[in-house]
């Protein structure tokens, strides 16, 4: 399990320069500060979020308001959207604001091995045409293939979004 201190919310720039690369972690919730995403300045910005766990209901306004408040001549791309996030892109409205969506992860199921595993995909590269459908993937500890651990239609709705469908 994630301890506490792991789920404290942090922001890093990760090197210099451009694209801004911003790496979340932890649960974005009324202690979360997210003035960087806007004191940032850059004519790009990567928002990495493999690593938040939780998005509260005081965290997706404080997230929105974020979002909305980066300059408009600044490109931001969502990247490694974690399970929590990628929930949020699907329940509510504008959570990604006019970011585009690069990738995200996806939760799978091994029934032998009673072991969950998640992988990321990139929404230009590993889905076809409507209906989107989980990539196929086999469990790399015993080979068997896996079976999607959420209701495939609803989680890649994410895809559409991403592709500006919804
Ligand atoms: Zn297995």
């Amino acid at each position: 399990m994630v301890s506490g201190a792991k789920k404290r919310f942090e922001i890093e720039r990760v090197g210099a320069g451009e694209p801004v690369v911003l790496e979340l972690r932890g649960s974005i919730d009324e202690h979360s500060d997210l003035s960087l995403l806007h004191d940032a300045k850059g004519s790009s910005m990567l928002l990495v979020l493999k690593d938040i766990v939780r998005v509260n209901s005081v965290g997706v306004k404080k997230w929105i308001q974020a979002i909305n408040r980066i300059d408009d001549g600044t490109d931001v791309v969502l990247s490694e959207c974690s399970l929590a996030i990628v929930a949020q892109i699907n329940m509510v409205k504008n959570f990604a604001g006019r970011a585009r969506i690069r990738s995200f992860y996806a939760p799978y199921y091994c029934s032998g091995c009673d072991a969950e595993f998640r992988f990321l995909y990139d929404v230009d590269h590993n889905f076809g045409a409507v209906p989107f459908q989980a990539p196929p993937a086999v469990c790399p500890q015993c080979q068997q293939q896996l079976v999607f651990d959420d209701i495939e239609a609803d989680y890649l709705q994410v895809v559409a979004i991403a592709r500006g469908m919804r």
